[in-house]
């Protein structure tokens, strides 16, 4: 036996051992973290491995909350917040970065996508079933310009434009959390699973020969799905009115706010956003729902190689070109 032959039979030897030893499982764990539920599930040969890319999930998962929650005072983004209506505040590749693709969805959404929405957002308490009185609102409308946020990528640095902005990025975040997960199972060699924070999901491959099974929730009753989808390979994100809100005097409050009046946008009740990755879909999701069906629809059908189910106003529900072709 040549030293190649040899190598090459070791190879078969231990590949053999490993395959009749080992026992491929799906590993999951689920966590409350950037105050919704996180889930992972993996297809792992070893159980330590399994649990160690877990722990590794989750602990990305809680990072990427610790640099972008406004609840936290030590965030990079509170800093942001604090510090770029002074002045030019340096921060890091991955803040820039976020800032950057939010100016994009924005430019391409016609400012539907907003981060400084929460120039009035932050006036706003859905668990306390707390608003903003007119005063305060017309004040905080003042501020709300996505092109208040001004990048300098050459230095990394950013500056607010106008001294009352505030922005918040829970509109796009969280798939940004999801794509880095995603990022962290294609290097650890894992071609199944899925990872999902909230409504922003990664579905990773399939699921031992059949497709992954999305569902889409009835947007009026709690444990009713209104459709469920077969997946493979895809970033999905849903925004719907019904996760964080409260009702007043018949209306309903929730946390999608159209900038162009600092109140909730009501044309929709739920939007999901099938595509390539989920940063985008996160963003997309939120997007549409100000948009609503009809322009929104009509941006999805623009946009190569990304689908959206949306349920409009009187809970219809209405496909991207695509989608409505196939269901066909
Ligand atoms: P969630 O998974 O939290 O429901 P969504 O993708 O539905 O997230 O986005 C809602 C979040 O986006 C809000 O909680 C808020 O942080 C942010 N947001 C609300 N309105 C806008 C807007 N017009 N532009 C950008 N972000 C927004
Ligand atoms: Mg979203």
């Amino acid at each position: 036996m040549t030293l190649a032959n040899s190598t090459r039979f070791l190879v078969w030897l231990v590949t053999c051992l490993v395959t009749t030893t080992a026992a491929a499982e799906w590993y999951s764990d689920t966590q409350s973290i950037m105050g919704t539920r996180v889930h992972a599930e993996i297809w792992q040969e070893d159980a330590a491995e399994g649990q160690r890319v877990l722990a590794e999930i989750m602990a990305e998962m809680r990072r990427v909350d610790e640099t972008f929650s406004t609840f936290l005072d030590t965030s990079e983004l509170s800093r942001l917040n604090r510090q770029a209506g002074k002045g030019w505040m340096q921060v890091s590749d991955e803040l820039f970065d976020l800032l950057q693709k939010s100016r994009t969805v924005s430019d391409l959404t016609d400012g539907a996508f907003d981060i400084t929405y929460a120039s009035a957002g932050r006036y706003y308490d859905y668990r306390a079933g707390k608003r903003p009185d007119d005063e305060t609102l017309r004040g905080a409308l003042a501020a709300i310009n996505y092109r208040y946020v001004e990048l300098d990528a050459a230095n990394n640095r950013v500056r607010f434009t106008h001294p009352d902005v505030y922005v918040d990025l829970g509109g796009i975040a969280k798939g940004h959390a999801v794509d880095r997960c995603a990022a962290i199972l294609a290097r650890e060699g894992i071609t199944q699973g899925t990872i999902s924070a909230g409504g922003d999901s990664r579905i990773i491959g399939d699921r031992r020969g059949r497709p992954w099974t999305v569902g889409i929730r009835d947007p009026r009753r709690e444990d009713a799905m209104a459709v469920l989808l077969p997946l493979v390979d895809t970033a999905v994100s849903t925004s719907g009115d019904y996760e964080r809100f409260f009702e007043e005097g018949g209306v309903r409050y929730h946390h999608i706010l159209d900038p162009n009046t600092g109140d909730s946008a009501r044309a929709t009740r739920s939007v999901t956003i099938l595509g390539a990755d989920a940063t985008f879909t996160d963003a997309l999701s939120t997007s549409v729902f100000v948009l609503g069906p009809v322009e929104g629809l009509k941006l999805i059908n623009r946009l190569p190689g990304v689908d959206a189910i949306v349920i409009d106003g009187d809970g219809v529900m209405r496909y991207s070109a695509d989608l409505a072709r196939l269901a066909h």
